[in-house]
């Protein structure tokens, strides 16, 4: 598979996923563009073709919709030209958990989560048996922070840095590379589509140096990329904890302290 596979990104209408499809289109990179909102994705790939010469596709789906989903399915199954995934599309989580409805927590988990395992175990057995192909996914730093109060969108976005490190165990043998970014606040429609005034927040990363700093751990071929944390050995640190904890876990027996009381 060459460099110049076509990259197929989900969300791209606006914010991080429509400015990956503005930086892969100056790589040189024909583009598959997804969202709902069609007119907005015409409008960009319109410059972005004339622009950047590059090929621009739009598919207009609802990828909390069964038969859009399995259409785009379809579509990364059959498609040898589309060698990277930019798993983006997702929306954040308005109010506490007691004030979410039954239609809200469905629809946030079946975009955050469902949706982008079905679009990856789509592509991955296309990208095994060529032996290339990128997956990338786009977490959140919420994922890390129960504190943030947003406890449903923060274990989708757990999820995702999960899913992305088993992954990566299971695939990158095979030769398909998988990378999980994981941005903090970046100013984007986000917050306002989730009710809440970006300005408000302090200390806000713009969109393209977000996407700049995760295309540079995409080129090192990082599994985790997270832009905003400037001391990388406190992930090497977590990460060693984490395997600490495993290797302490002895299954055969409870540990002491559960011992009943005779
Ligand atoms: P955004 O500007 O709101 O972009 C979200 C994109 O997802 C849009 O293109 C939207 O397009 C699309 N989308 C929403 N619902 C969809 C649906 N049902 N079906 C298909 N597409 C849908 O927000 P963003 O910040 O760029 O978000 C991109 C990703 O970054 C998300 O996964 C988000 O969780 C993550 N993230 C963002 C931040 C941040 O602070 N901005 C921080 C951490 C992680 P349409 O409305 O046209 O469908």
């Amino acid at each position: 598979m060459t460099t110049n596979s076509t990259v197929l990104i989900t969300g791209a209408s606006s914010g991080i996923g429509a400015t990956y499809a503005e930086r892969f289109a100056r790589r040189g990179h024909d583009l598959v563009l997804v969202a709902r909102d069609k007119a907005r994705l015409d409008a960009l790939a319109s410059r972005l073709h004339e622009d950047s010469g590059v090929a621009v596709e739009v598919r207009q789906a609802d990828l909390t919709e069964p038969a859009d989903l399995a259409a785009l399915e379809t579509r990364l199954r059959d498609d040898a030209r589309i060698g990277i995934l930019i798993n983006n599309a997702g929306m954040a989580q308005s109010g506490g958990f007691a004030q979410q409805t039954a239609e809200s927590i469905q629809r946030l988990i079946t975009l955050n989560t469902t949706a982008l395992t079905r679009l990856a175990a789509a592509v991955a057995p296309r990208f095994v048996q060529s032996g290339a192909g990128s997956i990338v996914n786009i977490g959140s730093v919420v994922g890390f922070a129960p504190e943030f109060g947003m406890s449903i969108y923060g274990a989708t976005k757990a999820f995702v840095l999960f899913l992305s490190q088993g992954l990566n165990l299971e695939l990158s043998p095979k030769g398909v590379y998988v990378q999980a970014v994981l941005p903090a606040a970046t100013r984007t429609e986000i917050w306002e589509r989730a009710g809440i005034d970006v300005n408000t927040l302090t200390d806000v990363m713009e969109v393209g140096e977000l996407v700049d700093a995760a295309l540079v751990g995409f080129d090192r071929r990082e599994l985790v990329t997270i832009p905003p944390l400037h001391v990388a050995g406190r992930w090497d640190a977590l990460d060693g904890a984490r395997q600490g904890l495993l290797s302490d876990i002895r299954q055969a027996h409870a540990a002491e302290r559960y011992r009943p009381q005779a």
